[in-house]
């Protein structure tokens, strides 16, 4: 079981990231209270950013982000492009260079493993496939991708036509970065919006540590986790850690949530202008397990261009409450 004390309680003897003076001890001699100083870590905030390999360091450079996530195509199309050898260099030498990172993939939005059409399967598993060497050649931490939809079907047959399409997809794989299944908002029939889900997926799958889980806040709302509310953060937090386990826990997409819980509608929001709000945010970052892992925001931005600066600063302005 999780530890009750969830966020931001600590005990008198640990020091916890996100506070600048802790209290260690109380002295036996002296009966004053022994504190410490301790560096507070920036968290790793960042966001979607544009211009596939060639564009993405200027864009995060400009808006402030530390990890970043790219497209590597256009994301609606099952057009997976290959990368040039100069342009892999040249992008992983900025990154280096500039101290950002880690970097993610966003798969297709076309990929499907749990598809009925066998024309769809086979692209979905090709084009998957494809991604995942791409993204390993320029370094990537992990290509975040949706699992697939059982549409109308039977839920227990697409997992495993999810669990057969990976096996064919890792056949042979040996690169360093992983595939991470990201939680769904529950639309159409999707797999992934259960934590239940992700478990039996990775169980039967020999918990292969090529894999791993990406969180998404909209989607976790949007499914019916309410992670708005201090009681649902450790609900949610306590079902993840009994059914999947926080070691697979890779990532976190930071969106709010344009429609209510359980709404089960993808609807992406600006931090704090939605139904999840500021201080459902600062709450999770600084809930120890959350608070280390990159943040990376996918929101519409306060100019509609996508994440931006001021949205970084935001989260970081959060983990420091
Ligand atoms: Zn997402």
């Amino acid at each position: 079981m999780l530890s009750k004390a969830l966020p931001c309680i600590i005990a008198a003897s640990t020091p916890v990231i996100g506070r600048k003076k802790i209290q260690l001890a109380i002295s036996k001699k002296t009966r004053t209270v022994v504190t410490r100083d301790i560096q507070e870590p920036r968290i790793l905030a960042g966001g979607h950013v544009r211009g596939g390999i060639k564009g993405a360091v200027k864009h995060a450079l400009e808006i402030g982000a530390g990890p970043m996530q790219i497209f590597i195509g256009s994301p609606q199309t099952w057009i997976a492009p290959e990368p040039g050898a100069t342009d892999i260099s040249d992008f992983k030498k900025a990154v280096i260079e500039h101290q950002l990172g880690p970097v993610f993939v966003h798969g297709c939005y076309l990929v499907n493993l749990a598809a009925s059409s066998i024309d769809n399967l086979k692209k979905s598993i090709e084009n998957l496939y494809l991604g995942l060497r791409y993204a390993d050649a320029i370094g990537a931490a992990g290509l975040i991708f949706h699992p697939g939809s059982a549409g109308k079907g039977d839920e227990s047959e697409a997992i495993e036509k999810v669990v057969k399409s990976l096996e064919i997809v890792l056949h042979e794989y040996s690169g360093n970065c992983r595939l991470l299944l990201e939680v769904c908002a529950g639309q159409g029939g999707t797999i992934g919006n259960r934590f239940d889900q992700l478990g039996r997926i990775l169980n039967a799958m020999g918990n292969d540590k090529r894999l791993g889980i990406c969180w998404d806040t909209c989607h976790l709302y949007s499914a019916g986790y309410d992670i708005a509310t201090e009681d649902g953060l450790e609900r949610t937090m306590d079902e993840f850690h009994r059914t999947v386990g926080f070691e697979w826990l890779l990532a976190i997409h930071a969106n709010d949530s344009k429609t209510p819980l359980g709404s089960r509608k993808d609807r992406h929001e600006n931090i704090g202008q939605g139904h999840i709000g500021e201080a459902a945010f600062a709450r999770m970052l600084c809930t120890p397990s959350l608070r280390s892992l990159p943040w990376i925001l996918e929101v519409p931005g306060y100019e509609n261009k996508g994440p931006d600066r001021k949205s970084i600063e935001l989260l970081h302005r959060l983990s420091r409450q």
